[in-house]
């Protein structure tokens, strides 16, 4: 019997060309020929081409492909990633004064046993430094415009955690070019319609150019069009505007105002009255965009708020809008056909989650996928794992609303409690006497850490009291001599590392 078998890719965006190379990498078709892979995309149709955020994961995942850093950043036009700030985001009581805070991707240091953080929450509020700054020097690094490594370092190393910036349609060329190097048979053509067979699956699709395809497993990466699992399929769309608000982005590009512009290697995320701006710093140009509620504001004041961020250039530019319903398909995988990216669901950009929920699912359908037998045996696996990873990704995003002193309707209906998840509600509780630490999250259902939720918390000004335990933290001495140590890495690292721009003119210099 021939079990070799045929997965068909439908769209050719981040989360098809991605799906593409990794399953082809990963089944090595190249050489052994187990499985035939094929990609069909509309040339008719474009791809939704915004995504300049991504997370760290996503350096494992190009490794694994074998993809060359230093030409990857050059054509993406592609810069580093050392984390987020969070501009006007807190509105401290005391002086009402929006302030901002950072998220780096670097976990804090730690001493032994429970960590710096309790001696952190134990020192003088009115003279600390922030935490991200006592913990970790790389708010230091990337507030000081510096890069997260040095020229020699190798691939996909650096002395310290980041990701990229780049530009999504380059990316979905570059997966491209690697996915048919590894083996991926390539179709441009538009599906028009899907036929099922008696039991409901897939039996197959209909295109003009190529006629019908069909194939053991369909994988849906049509974006918000969800032409496999929501239009033929059915699969329940679950909607979570209830915790998460914003429902709309308007975009756009502007050009540096000199060629030797300083490039941020940390996007920008600014709050506003009904949602938050990112900036992203790319080469040659910034990717800008309003993330808003359409319940809070009107698309001609978010347009209008866009502007005014932007500053006087802003009037030449042209502004796209992208409307979304956050939320998630209850089945992502159903029969004979599973969901990846946009179709299978979307949050909202806050903290880049769209490319690693595509990282999560392709590594789960390669490590489950059946080489014989049915082909859905591990959809009811495959669907638990990646429900219970969006529902705890929408809590991690609601954390940085639900704490928001900021007076606007948008911000206060985001700390209503019926809009706090139940589980986010009884941890901010349990927070309320001690730091998150792991054992409130399983790993392997997560995206983010508990040191994560830590930078959240505390960046919004979250208060945890230890006062009552204070003779449990013996340690404070060493731990003082650590937060002096983190204080001066960060001085030698600031001298010693690059500055970003540098190193971006260098490694596309090479090319
Ligand atoms: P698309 O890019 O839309 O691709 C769909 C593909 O399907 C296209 O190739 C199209 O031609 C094809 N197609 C559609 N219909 C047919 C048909 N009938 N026949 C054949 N082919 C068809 N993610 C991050 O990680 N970081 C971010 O900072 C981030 N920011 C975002 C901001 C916004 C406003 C939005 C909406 C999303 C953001 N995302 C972000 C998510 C990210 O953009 C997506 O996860 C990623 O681009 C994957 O998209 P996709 O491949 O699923 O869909």
């Amino acid at each position: 019997m021939n079990s070799k078998r045929n997965i068909l890719i439908v769209g050719g965006g981040t989360a098809g060309w991605l799906a593409a190379a990794y399953l082809a990498k990963f089944f090595d078709i190249g050489e052994q020929q187990q499985l035939n892979i094929t990609l069909l995309e509309s040339a008719d149709i474009g791809i939704i081409g915004v995504g300049e955020g991504t997370f760290p994961t996503i350096r494992n995942t190009l490794k694994f492909l074998g993809i060359d850093e230093a030409k990857f950043m050059r054509q993406t036009s592609a810069t580093f990633k050392q984390g987020i700030r969070f501009a006007d985001w807190v509105k401290t009581p005391q002086n009402g004064q929006h302030e901002h805070y950072f998220h780096p991707f670097e976990a804090p240091f730690y001493t032994e046993g429970a960590g710096l953080l309790p001696y952190w929450l134990l020192q003088d509020e009115a003279t600390r430094l922030p935490f991200a700054q006592a913990v970790t020097f790389q708010k230091r690094v990337a507030e000081a415009q510096r890069a997260p490594k040095r020229p020699h370092e190798g691939d996909f190393t650096g002395p310290l955690n980041y990701a990229y910036h780049f530009d999504s349609v380059k990316l979905a060329h570059v997966l491209a070019e690697r996915a048919k190097a590894l083996g991926v048979r390539h179709l441009s053509g538009t599906l028009k319609g899907v036929e099922l067979d008696k039991t409901g699956a897939i039996d197959r699709i209909l295109t003009h150019e190529h006629g019908a395809l069909t194939a053991d497993l369909y994988i849906d990466c049509t974006g918000f069009r969800a032409e496999l699992i929501g239009k033929a399929l059915a699969a329940p769309f679950h909607s979570v505007r209830q915790y998460l608000f914003t429902n709309r982005a308007i975009t756009c590009k502007i050009p540096y105002d000199r060629p030797d512009s300083p490039i941020e290697s940390y996007t920008v995320s600014t709050a506003h009255e009904a949602g938050w701006t990112w900036d992203i710093g790319l080469d040659g140009m910034r990717g800008i965009g309003y993330v808003y509620s359409s319940d809070h504001t009107t698309d001609a004041h978010a347009e209008a708020t866009l502007r005014r961020y932007i500053g006087p250039k802003s009037y030449e530019l042209q502004t796209r809008v992208i409307p979304f319903e956050p939320g998630y398909r209850t089945t992502q995988w159903v029969k004979n056909c599973v969901a990846v990216g946009l179709s299978g669901g979307f949050m909202e950009p806050l903290e880049s989650t769209g490319v690693v929920m595509i990282e999560v699912a392709i590594s789960m359908i390669a490590e489950l996928f059946p080489h014989n037998g049915p082909i859905d045996a591990p959809a009811a696996r495959f669907n638990e794992l990646m429900v219970k990873r969006y529902d705890n990704i929408i809590n991690f995003l609601k954390l940085h609303y639900a704490l928001s002193q900021r007076e606007e309707p948008f911000w206060r209906d985001n700390t209503e409690p019926a809009s706090v998840p139940e589980r986010l509600s009884e941890l901010l509780e349990q927070w309320r006497y001690r730091p998150p630490n792991r054992f409130d999250f399983l790993l392997d259902l997560e995206s983010f850490a508990f040191f994560n939720y830590q930078y959240i918390l505390y960046g919004m000004g979250f208060k945890t009291d230890l006062s009552g335990g204070r003779s449990n933290f013996p340690n404070a001495a060493e731990a003082e001599r650590v937060f002096a140590r983190i204080i001066s890495f960060g001085e030698r690292a600031t001298k010693d590392l690059p500055s970003h721009r540098a190193l971006i003119r260098q490694i596309y210099d090479q090319g």
